[in-house]
């Protein structure tokens, strides 16, 4: 079978200027000192608008996601392999496992959005049950 998963999302560029359906420019709204208050939401709508711009809906579906994003697991788990507990990861080994932790939460969020699930809303419910589950020593 072809490579489904070739359209993936983890090898986008940081500066995309392609054209959404809507005319929107993909890629060049969220890297200017604003970082800090982009939402899940915020990720969701630019991860639809990227697939959006090139036709990928047809390979996001909830298998293909969660396939993709179990490939990054991995690309993830190289970086700690066979290495023993990192005390300071140099410059590029940071730079990497943000590559692969990015591309494991995009497609999370991604896969997340798939689903209807809103994740926000999910985590901070999880966050509760787990704090009523595991209630800190008296
Ligand atoms: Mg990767």
């Amino acid at each position: 079978m072809g490579n489904l998963l070739q359209p993936c999302l983890s090898h986008a560029p940081l500066h995309d200027n392609t054209l959404t359906p809507h005319g929107h420019r993909v890629g060049d709204d969220f890297r200017d000192g604003e970082d800090e208050k982009i939402s899940l939401k915020d990720f969701s709508k630019k991860l639809q608008e990227f697939a959006d711009a090139r036709e990928w809906e047809k390979y996001h579906t909830p298998r293909n996601l969660l396939l993709a994003m179990v490939g990054e697991v991995g690309e993830l788990s190289e970086i700690f392999q066979w290495k023993g507990e990192v005390e300071n990861w140099e410059e590029s080994e940071k730079e990497h496992l943000g590559e692969e932790l990015s591309d494991v939460l995009l497609y999370l969020i991604r896969l997340a959005d798939i689903c209807g699930i809103d994740l926000t809303n999910a985590a901070l419910n999880k966050i509760h049950k787990n704090a009523i589950k595991y209630p800190p020593p008296l």
